[in-house]
């Protein structure tokens, strides 16, 4: 069977509910042969993730996806084959996930002019590895039913805009960018589809990602059409996922996004010849 790949993976570490283990146990149950674990500006999962990959004969990509602001508007940007190592870029994984436990407490506060009452600490506690975020509130807001699903606490509360929605610190593309070539990464625009504004896409292509995210579970033909086109135009690397985040959103997505394994030989051209630039 040809080998396929899906690179764009949670785990405990960041939103999603399977620990490393078992983001290697699901992938071999739906054949997939590579996947990228991608935690939001946290890379703890990696080393579990490789040494049970090799267990069971799963390759894993090192990767990240941040979080970055341009111009007021959120984005998020992958990075594959980050030395996720180095003590620098630690440190500051570090602080980025200081000030999203400082914002949880924030949103937390905000939802109490609304009548709701969330533990806090005890959330926090519980996700002691993660990087602890809206989707671990929106989840506890379904789950003590203050509302009657994940999409409803972010439509009415926590999604962008919503009335207890808080911003992060913002990292900017660019520095995400350099951040990411520091380490030897490539930096990739993830899901384009969900910025809804084609003229942002291009900006921030121009601010230097190298890649972008074509394939993505919720994309269309027509939507995977139009940023392939975009990435020949700009001879910009194509990769794609499944944004899975175990069971915290509807159902399970690993496996719903098989690209086929030439993405990472390519990917992995791009990033040797940057290498050697
Ligand atoms: P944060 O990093 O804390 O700002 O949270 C962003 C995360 O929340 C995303 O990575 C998604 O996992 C999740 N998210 C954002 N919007 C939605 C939505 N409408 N429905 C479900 N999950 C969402
Ligand atoms: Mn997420
Ligand atoms: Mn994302
Ligand atoms: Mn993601």
């Amino acid at each position: 069977m040809d080998k396929t790949a899906d690179l764009h993976v949670h785990t405990i570490y960041s939103d999603g509910t399977f620990s490393p283990l078992e983001v290697i146990d699901f992938a071999k149950k739906v054949d997939l042969s590579c996947v990228s674990i991608t935690d939001h500006d946290a890379v703890g999962g990696i080393e579990e993730g490789i040494s049970e990959g090799k267990k069971q004969n799963i390759e894993v990509i090192p990767g990240i996806e941040l979080t970055v602001d341009y111009n007021n508007i959120e984005v998020h940007v992958l990075g594959y084959f980050i030395d996720y190592k180095n003590p620098e870029f630690l440190k500051r994984l570090k602080y980025l996930r200081n000030i999203r436990k400082k914002r949880f407490l924030q949103m937390v506060e905000k939802l109490k002019e609304f009548g709701i009452n969330i533990e806090a600490d005890t959330l926090i506690n519980k996700n002691k590895v993660s990087s602890i975020g809206r989707l671990h509130l929106a989840r506890e807001l379904y789950q003590k039913g203050h509302v009657s699903s994940i999409k409803e606490a972010f439509a009415r509360y926590i999604g962008d805009g919503k009335p207890c929605h808080v911003k992060k610190e913002p990292l900017t593309p660019n520095e995400a960018v350099s951040m990411i070539n520091d380490l030897g990464g490539v930096s990739v625009l993830a899901h384009p589809l969900l910025l809804r504004n084609d003229d942002l896409v291009q900006e921030l292509i121009a601010q230097g990602i190298e890649g972008i995210e074509v394939y993505h579970f919720d994309s269309s033909d027509s939507v995977k059409e139009k940023y392939l086109a975009l990435a020949v135009k700009h001879n910009l690397v194509v990769t794609g996922g499944s944004d899975c985040h175990g069971k915290a959103k509807d159902n399970v997505l690993l496996g719903k996004t098989k690209m086929p394994y030439e993405v990472v030989d390519k990917l992995k051209k791009y990033r040797d010849e940057k290498l050697q630039r």
